[in-house]
C-alpha cells in the first residue's frame, strides 16, 4: 500500500514537493507519484509503479480557472472531470473532445498520457502547462491566455516544451490549457458491420476510405466481443463519425452507403441501436452524468471498477493495413492463457497509416489462478507484439519503458529531477 496526499491547491502541492526535495538531498524520502483523478484503469490506475512511493492525489484542485469558448480553450485543474467540463460547455459555441473513458475521468490526467479521444488525439488539446518542477518551483510552458498573443498556440514561440511534461515524470501539472473544438452543426455516427473472417478487406477499404478523406482518422472498430456492448452479436462493428456542415455530412453519409453497399464490400449497414443517441451524444462532446456508455462497456460504475473488476490492458499501435491487423488478432488469440476469456478489441484510426488497439482482458479479480492467467497473458502480448515491432503506445505499472532512454532524456532528468523527487514512471 502505498502513502496517499490530497494536496487542496496548488500552493499546496508546490510545499509538499519542496518538503520532499529536502529529503530528497538526504535520501530520505518517499518520491512522489502525482494523479489527477487516478483512474487510469487497466494500467495501473492510481498506483506507481515501484512500492515505496506516495501517491499525490490532486483530485481536490476541480477548478475550471478560465473558459473561453469564443477563443477556443479551458483552463482546468488536475481534477476537472470531462463531464464537469462538458456540461460547463452545453450552449456554448465549443465542445470537448471526450474519451470513451468514464465522465469522471481528468480531463489532465488523459492529456498527460497522451490518450486517445473521440475527435482527436489527446495530445493535440494541450496548449499549455503549469507546472511545479522537483525543487517546489512554478513555471509554465507552450500558451498562456495572458501571452501577449491572443491567440491560442499549442506550441507557443521558441522550443516547444509542453510534451517533456506528457508521458513523463519529470514534474506535477497543476493546471492545463485545453482546446475546445468548435461545436459542428451536425453530429451522425455511422453503425456497419462485417464478419470476423473479412477482417483484412474491411480493414482496408477502411483504410482507402481514411487516404481519400471520405471518412476522417476517427473511425473506431470493435471485434464482436467489444461490439456486444452496443448489441451487434457475431459480427465486428464500426463506428464512422462525420461531423460538420448538415449538407456536408448528409452528402458524405450518401456516399459512404453507396461505397459499403457495392458488389464485393465486406461491410452491411448496422441496425440504428449500435449507433444510438447515447453514442452520439459523446461523439458531439456532450455531458451524461449516468455515465451511461461506461456502465455498458464494464457493467459498473467509476467508482467501482476498481475493486469490481479485473481489468488489464494492452494497447499496440498497429500499421492501418489488413495484413498487419489480421496478424494482430492472431496474435491475441496464440498469446490467450489458462482461463483468460476472449478479450474485447477496439480499434482507433489515428491516421491513414496508424490503427491503435486495445485489447481488454477482464478477469473476476478474487479467483487467484484468473488473475494469474490474465498476467500471463498479458506478458505474452507484450513478448509477442514486441517481436513483430508492435509496441504499446501507453504501457501498464507492470511493464514499464526501459532505461536508460537515452542521452537527451537522461540529461533533461538530470537537470530537472537530479535527486528522484518524483516517482519512477512507466514512461
Ligand atoms: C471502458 C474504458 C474506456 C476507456 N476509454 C479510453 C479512451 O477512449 N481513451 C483513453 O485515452 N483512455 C481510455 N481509457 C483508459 C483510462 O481510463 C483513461 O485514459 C483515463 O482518462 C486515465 O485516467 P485519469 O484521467 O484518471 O488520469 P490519471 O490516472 O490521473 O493520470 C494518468 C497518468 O498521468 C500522470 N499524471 C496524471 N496527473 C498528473 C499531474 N497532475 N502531474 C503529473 N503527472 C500526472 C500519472 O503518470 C498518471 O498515472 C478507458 C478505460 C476504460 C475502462
Amino acid at each position: 500500500m502505498s502513502a496517499v496526499l490530497r494536496p487542496g491547491d496548488a500552493e499546496e502541492v508546490a510545499r509538499i514537493v519542496r518538503d520532499t526535495a529536502r529529503r530528497a538531498a538526504t535520501r530520505t524520502h518517499s518520491p512522489l507519484h502525482p494523479v489527477s483523478t487516478g483512474l487510469n484503469w487497466g494500467l495501473g490506475s492510481g498506483s506507481p509503479v515501484e512500492d515505496g512511493a506516495t501517491v499525490l492525489d490532486l483530485s481536490r484542485l476541480d477548478r475550471v480557472r478560465t473558459l473561453d469558448p469564443r477563443a477556443g480553450f479551458a483552463v482546468v485543474e488536475p481534477g476537472v472531470t470531462q463531464g464537469a467540463l462538458a456540461a460547463r460547455l452545453v450552449g456554448s459555441e465549443r465542445t470537448l473532445n471526450l474519451t470513451g473513458a468514464s465522465q469522471q475521468t481528468s480531463v489532465l490526467g488523459n492529456l498527460l498520457e497522451r490518450g486517445v479521444g473521440l475527435r482527436r488525439s489527446r495530445a493535440e488539446d494541450l496548449a499549455g502547462l503549469e507546472l511545479v518542477l522537483a525543487d517546489g518551483t512554478f513555471t509554465r510552458c507552450g500558451w498562456w491566455p495572458d501571452d501577449r498573443s491572443g491567440t491560442v498556440q499549442p506550441h507557443g514561440r521558441g522550443p516547444s516544451l509542453n510534451h517533456v511534461f506528457t508521458q513523463s515524470a519529470m514534474a506535477v501539472a497543476t493546471a492545463a490549457v485545453v482546446r475546445l473544438l468548435p461545436r459542428p452543426e451536425e453530429v451522425r455516427v455511422l453503425p456497419l458491420t462485417f464478419a470476423a473472417s473479412e477482417l483484412p478487406a474491411a480493414v482496408d477499404t477502411l483504410r482507402s476510405w481514411t487516404a481519400q478523406h471520405l471518412i476522417p482518422a476517427t473511425t473506431k472498430v470493435y471485434n464482436p466481443v467489444a461490439a456486444r456492448t452496443y448489441g451487434v452479436a457475431d459480427r465486428c462493428l464500426v463506428h464512422i463519425c462525420l461531423t460538420g456542415d448538415a449538407g456536408l455530412v448528409a452528402a458524405q453519409a450518401r456516399l459512404v452507403a453507396e461505397n459499403a453497399g457495392r458488389h464485393g464490400s465486406p461491410f452491411a449497414p448496422g441496425p440504428p441501436y449500435a449507433a444510438d443517441g447515447h453514442v452520439h451524444r459523446a461523439y458531439a462532446g456532450l455531458p451524461d452524468p449516468d455515465d451511461t456508455l461506461f456502465l455498458r462497456k464494464t457493467g459498473c460504475c467509476a467508482r467501482c471498477l476498481d475493486t469490481a473488476r479485473g481489468l488489464l490492458m494492452f494497447l499496440p499501435v498497429i500499421p492501418f493495413r489488413g495484413s498487419a491487423v489480421a496478424r494482430a488478432s492472431e496474435l491475441i488469440t496464440a498469446a490467450l492463457r489458462g482461463r483468460t476469456a476472449a478479450p474485447g478489441v477496439t480499434m482507433n484510426v489515428l491516421d491513414a497509416d496508424t490503427i491503435d488497439h486495445v485489447v481488454t482482458l477482464g478477469f473476476p479479480p478474487r479467483d487467484a489462478q484468473a488473475v494469474a492467467d490474465a498476467h500471463r497473458t498479458l506478458d505474452r502480448l507484450h513478448e509477442t507484439f514486441a517481436a513483430e515491432g508492435h509496441l504499446p503506445y501507453r504501457p501498464d505499472i507492470d511493464h514499464p519503458l526501459p532505461r536508460p532512454r537515452g542521452l537527451l532524456h537522461e540529461r533533461l532528468r538530470q537537470a530537472l529531477d537530479p535527486h528522484g523527487v518524483f516517482a519512477r514512471g512507466r514512461f
